[in-house]
């Protein structure tokens, strides 16, 4: 008898319907002999609608309430997804985070988990009944609820999997497995029977929603084996109908490029005027830094002329802009940092290639350029990293860019 975790996403329990459906997907993994754990997501769009609700009273809240708040969404699919499982004779009982408990840091609103004691939950599985876990929630320090981060509910199953040795953790969600790329935009996206971790981990850093970075990174650690498949699709005979995220070395061939991602979470900052001496970039990142904005891509302009004033522009995520620029104008009234002016723009997309290829072939970064300059799209900033090529473009060329890179880098579905 193994042990499965399956997580099912928030359109997967959308409404009443849904929850039958995916209950089945329970069920039918009971009936096959094997033990089960389930984990969901709140109802799409409830989430959403929980944030809008905290900032409608101001968007510079209490993390700790907004927590409280926001994870109120997967206590409700939790106890109908039980109900849902008893309808259909089984056993079955809901657990919230702070009931396993999930233990987790105190970074409210993007907590970490550190523990999960499985005590509980062994018994309960012992018993022959399926433990229904509200995802995307733990317990933090003083009994107070903290949340995981926008799509944490997949961080959740992982890190239950791992906790309880699981065989797999399947990542029931809308679409059958990963593709070549979100195939929401491009139709042509291909499905990827396998990927590495390592892949996959720069496609969700990049913006692949599919899966949060951090399930990813926590199934890499702990060697979870995922699988990403789809809640409503009939299944074809295959004991693993999606896609199985696993080690490079189970991969027999390396694509150059093995998917494209986009993200349009960030914002474009731009110093005017900066003085290139030693210490600029410290002065400038710093700020940031201490107050937990994460910086992405970079550009220093080169400086010329003997005064040394330069240009540097640089990514933080739209939701820390405002703060961004209010941290900038206090160090230069502070008379810490010194610049004329100070620029930003929303209407930005990153475009990432990504393949494990590229260690070792070049020519991808020139193509996408060459390729853009055929569309006379203008790329703004540049980065690289060892298996992924990003640009930074104008968001109306979103469609276009990615439909064009994903036929020159021959990812089309045939
Ligand atoms: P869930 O609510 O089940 O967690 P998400 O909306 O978080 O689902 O993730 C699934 C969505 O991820 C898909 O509907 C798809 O639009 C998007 N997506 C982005 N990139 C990819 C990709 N490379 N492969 C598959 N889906 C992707
Ligand atoms: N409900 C949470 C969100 O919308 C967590 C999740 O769905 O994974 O972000
Ligand atoms: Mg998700």
């Amino acid at each position: 008898m193994s042990l499965i975790v399956q997580k099912f996403g928030g359109t997967s329990v959308g409404d009443i319907d849904r929850i039958m459906k995916a209950a089945e997907k329970t069920r039918a993994e009971f009936d096959r002999g094997n033990q089960l754990a389930v984990v969901v997501s709140a109802m799409s769009g409830v989430t959403n609608q929980l944030v809008a609700y905290c900032d409608a009273i101001t968007d510079d809240h209490d993390t700790r309430e907004y927590d409280s708040i926001v994870a109120s969404g997967e206590q409700v699919t939790a106890g109908l997804f039980a109900l849902a499982l008893q309808k259909y004779g089984l056993k079955a009982r809901s657990w919230l985070g702070w009931q396993v408990p999930i233990v987790t840091d105190t970074q409210h609103g993007r907590a970490r988990i550190v523990d999960i004691q499985t005590e509980d939950l062994r018994a309960c599985l012992a018993a022959g009944e399926i433990p229904v876990v509200a995802g995307f929630q733990g317990l933090s320090d003083g009994g107070r609820i903290s949340t995981l981060g926008r799509g944490g509910s997949d961080t959740s199953a992982v890190a239950l999997a791992a906790a309880l040795n699981a065989e797999r953790c399947d990542i029931y969600t809308d679409v059958d497995g990963v593709y070549t790329t979100d195939p929401r935009i491009v139709t042509r996206a291909r499905k990827i029977p396998r990927v590495s971790f390592e892949e996959m981990l720069e496609m969700a850093s990049v913006g692949a929603k599919v899966l949060q970075v951090r399930s990813v990174a926590m199934a890499m650690r702990h060697r979870v084996r995922v699988q990403v498949l789809s809640t409503f699709a009939p299944e074809i005979g295959s004991d693993l109908p999606g896609t199985l995220i696993v080690d490079e070395d189970e991969i027999m061939e390396k694509e150059l490029v093995s998917g494209l991602a986009f993200s349009r979470d960030d914002a474009k900052i731009t110093l005017e005027g900066v003085h290139n001496a030693p210490g600029l970039a410290a002065s400038i990142f710093a700020p940031l830094s201490n107050a937990g904005i994460i910086v992405d891509m970079i550009v220093q302009d080169i400086a010329l002329g003997k005064d040394a004033i330069t240009n540097m522009t640089f990514t933080v995520g739209k939701r820390d802009l405002a703060q961004a620029v209010r941290l900038f104008e206090e160090e230069r009234a502070a008379g810490r940092l010194n610049f004329k002016a100070i620029h930003t723009d929303s209407d930005i997309v990153k475009i990432s290639a990504i393949g494990v290829g590229m260690k070792s072939q070049s020519g991808v970064a020139l193509k996408m350029f060459q390729i853009l300059a055929e569309k006379g799209i203008n790329i703004e900033v540049i980065s690289t990293s060892e298996i992924k090529t990003s640009v930074l473009i104008k968001d109306a060329y979103t469609e276009l860019a990615l439909r064009a890179l994903h036929t020159a880098y021959g990812l089309d579905a045939a």
